[in-house]
């Protein structure tokens, strides 16, 4: 049986353990201050004897914060020593979001539950999942006693869920050179259903708020006022010419175009009989990485000022949110090419680079130039209430992890 065969099949008989892992980290609630939790360290504590009985070598490269009991948020690279080859690395994160109502739980969320081939608890999916298959990958390779290529890593951090500042972002700051452009770096912490989407690349996004100023009237004498709802009403329907400006399109991407989308309104006049003299609206746009936002807020302005200059009103713009994606990870990269081999053996999908609408952490790696791909088998449970992972995604999850950190995609 070749090396390859063998680690597969040594990653699917740890499948019992890795339910006990679960249940362990399952059981330590990890809520960031915001989420008006004590932070990730009882959690990491509770992994440390079992990452410790694999020999990873090991750095903590912690954050202060003065908001939990501990003033610490824990950040961990953890690796298996190998060749001179570049490093493998997987990065999950330890933290977890609240569980929201109980009363839409099966059961306690803290305390793991398996039925029917599933594990349900808070955290399983999003982002145990992606923990316990790295865990158990490089478990198989120590048990079998395979030298990885390169150092095999995982990285666990913290603060995913509440903006990555005491997480990744701390760590990058911190330790820059602990990556290289040359390793293979997974998030497994997105992907689709069926295992076959690599994001690559994700879009901009640009939040923007819009004050527009008219003068207050009685609603039957609008000649005597200037209607800001009507100029805010003119510019709303303006941004499908000005997203017109950006008509670049990107196939990796599900919606392969920009978009630029009124969202909310604040509350104007109370009563029907007055003119408002103020609106205010807001803009969701999520913009092709390429796109540069100052272009974007250039155009915008000028439709929105011509549009106010005629209607006798003023505007305002301000910046919400302002997130320039960075450039993707080439379609190319060997974390992308090993992905997809390992990915064709274990779950016999052909998965493609592809790009999402949101934000993941893999932008602070892709921002320095370290080429990351997010991928896992996933399912939209996460966040929810009964939140749940199947078992054997976990196991096949585990297998395409072993066979990138071994090097072993492409042997039998
Ligand atoms: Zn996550």
């Amino acid at each position: 049986m070749g090396k390859a065969r063998q680690l597969l099949n040594k990653v699917a008989e740890l499948a019992p353990e890795m339910v006990e892992l679960m249940r362990i980290v399952t059981a330590v609630p990890a809520l960031g201050p915001a989420n008006g939790g004590q932070g990730e360290l009882a959690k990491l504590q509770a992994l440390l004897p079992h990452l410790e009985a694999l020999g990873l070598t090991m750095e903590r490269v912690d954050a202060p914060d003065p908001r939990v009991e501990s003033g610490l948020r824990p950040n961990l690279l953890a690796w298996l020593p190998g060749g001179d080859g570049p490093t493998t690395w997987v990065l999950s994160h330890l933290d977890v979001v609240p569980p929201g109502d109980l009363s839409a739980w099966g059961g306690d969320p803290w305390s793991l539950r398996v039925r029917d081939g599933r594990l349900y608890g808070r955290g399983v999916e999003d982002n145990h999942h992606g923990l316990v298959s790295s865990y158990f990958a490089l478990k198989a390779m120590k048990e079998l006693g395979i030298t990885p290529p390169g150092p095999a890593g995982m990285v666990l951090v913290a603060d995913e869920e509440t903006g990555s500042g005491h997480g990744l972002e701390h760590v990058l700051k911190t330790r820059p050179d602990a990556f290289s452009p040359a390793d293979l770096i997974v998030v497994p912490d997105g992907g689709d259903q069926s295992g076959g989407l690599i994001e690559v690349t994700e879009k901009s996004i640009y939040w923007l708020k819009v004050e527009v100023n008219g003068r207050q009237t009685h609603g039957a004498s609008p000649h005597q006022g200037v209607n800001a709802l009507m100029a805010a009403a003119r510019m709303m329907t303006a941004t499908r010419e000005v997203l017109a400006g950006f008509p670049q399109t990107d196939q990796r991407f599900g919606l392969p175009h920009s978009t630029m989308e009124p969202t909310r309104i604040e509350e104007g006049v109370a009563n029907v009989n007055t003119i408002p003299g103020r609106a205010v609206f807001y803009l969701d746009c999520r913009l092709l990485p390429e796109i540069p936002l100052d272009e974007v807020a250039a155009a915008l302005r000028q439709s929105f000022e011509a549009i106010a200059s005629q209607e006798g009103a003023t505007v305002a713009i301000s910046e919400v949110q302002r997130l320039q994606s960075p450039p993707a990870t080439p379609s190319d990269a060997p974390v992308v090419r090993a992905l997809q081999a390992a990915i064709r053996r274990v779950h016999g999908v052909e998965a493609r680079p592809g790009g999402i609408g949101g934000g993941t952490v893999a932008a602070f790696f892709r921002q320095r130039g370290l080429p990351a791909a997010v991928w896992s088998k996933t399912n939209p449970s996460l966040h929810q209430p009964e939140e749940w992972v199947e078992l054997e995604t976990v196991v096949k999850d585990a297998q395409v992890m072993a066979l990138l950190y071994a090097g072993l995609w492409e042997q039998d």
